[in-house]
């Protein structure tokens, strides 16, 4: 049975973070109702035709009014579904007065952990995700979830302007008994946005004083997903991409190889239905409230006739462009001596550098 996985557009961030890979941000909720129109329309098409549904909600479903019925409709609609965890900027959990119902809320359906992303100290995260006091809320969310006796789970993004903060982060949520998920660096994700973010792109020379701190932790799976970024971190720098690109080898990385190769689809804030993903919005099959029976027709035709993309295909980034082979793009649009590390992603770098129009 094929399955489609829909991300709604319904819950605007209360962050508008320089790094967001998902054009996220603040913007206007959906209704409640109409979460749940776009849940049932999908769920008709689905049904009628023997596709298996799931859906998210994006960006921020906590600062939703109604966030624990969002979890509640996602519990009941598939199990591989189920909102055991749910990713915060904690903001909501800091600034709402009802945020011990929101909290029991979670608890009751099933919501075992909360996840967050911590950007530095102080301003250093403030100015990270856009938001005057998003560190002291970042702490105090992180208190209220814990007292909730929800676990807290905490990602640190590495970049240039808080790699020399690693170690206090580190002593931060020690001190809430939190062990933070192995440091990350960010993949390069297509977008003017991403493009901006590289320009705080931690370098090869920027990570040796924590180095030997961040190996500790490092997982090597010796699998598909194998992760040896700070192992072998030599490997990871644009130059070293170049490098291997123009002597014609891969450089696929764990991180560029897709999760799924199921039907990927977004209803944004506005009903319209595109195929894609987070950032990356392919064919619009026009409007849900306009005409439902349109896109649901034009939808299954492609589904049908296998010609959905996948999410991560260039081509649905440049869909009007002739896209050149690896090593020519390395050569015009690669820098040989960059010392920028990139987790994965460099071959959206080049095509950005050539494709990427205001
Ligand atoms: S990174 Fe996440 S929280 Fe930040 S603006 Fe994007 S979607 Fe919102």
């Amino acid at each position: 049975m094929k399955q489609i996985h829909l991300s709604i557009n319904g819950a605007g961030c209360e962050t508008a973070c320089i790094h967001c890979w998902a054009n996220g941000g603040r913007y206007k909720n959906m209704s409640f109702d109409d979460i749940q129109f776009v849940v049932k329309s999908f769920n008709n098409f689905s049904e009628s035709n023997g596709y298996n549904l799931g859906f998210n909600v994006m960006h921020e479903p906590l600062a939703h009014p109604d966030a624990v019925r969002i979890v509640q409709l996602r519990n009941e609609q598939n199990s591989d579904y189920a909102a055991f965890q749910i990713p915060t900027s904690g903001i909501p959990i800091a600034i709402r007065e009802d945020y011990k119902e929101l909290l029991d809320g979670l608890v009751k359906n099933k919501v075992e952990n909360l996840h967050f992303v911590l950007h530095g100290i102080g301003d250093t995260h403030n100015k990270a995700v856009n938001s005057k006091n998003a560190f002291e809320n970042f702490k105090i969310a992180i208190e209220r979830t814990k007292a909730a006796g929800l676990i807290c789970s905490v990602a640190i993004f590495l970049n240039k302007l808080n790699v020399s903060q690693f170690s206090e982060m580190k002593k931060l949520l020690s001190g809430y008994e939190i062990n933070p998920d192995i440091p990350m660096i960010a993949r390069y994700i297509s977008g003017k946005k991403l493009q901006q973010y590289d320009e705080i792109r931690v370098e090869y020379s920027d990570l040796l004083p924590v180095l030997d701190e961040l190996k500790e932790n490092e997982i090597i799976d010796v699998g598909v997903g194998k992760r040896d970024l700070y192992h072998n971190l030599e490997n990871y720098t644009e130059a070293a991409f170049y490098g291997k690109a123009v002597e014609g080898e891969k450089i696929t990385t764990a991180y560029d190889i897709p999760e799924r190769g199921d039907i990927n689809l977004i209803c944004d804030k506005d009903f319209n239905i595109y195929d894609g993903s987070a950032n990356v919005f392919g064919k619009c099959y026009g409007n849900l409230k306009e005409n439902n029976v349109a896109v649901f027709e034009k939808l299954n035709d492609d589904i049908v006739n296998d010609r959905m993309e996948n999410v991560f295909s260039p081509t649905l980034f440049y869909p009007n462009e002739t896209l050149p082979p690896l090593k020519e793009l390395a050569e015009k649009y690669g820098d040989k001596n960059g010392q920028k590390i990139y987790a994965g992603g460099i071959h959206y770098k080049w095509l950005d550098n050539a494709f990427l129009k205001d």
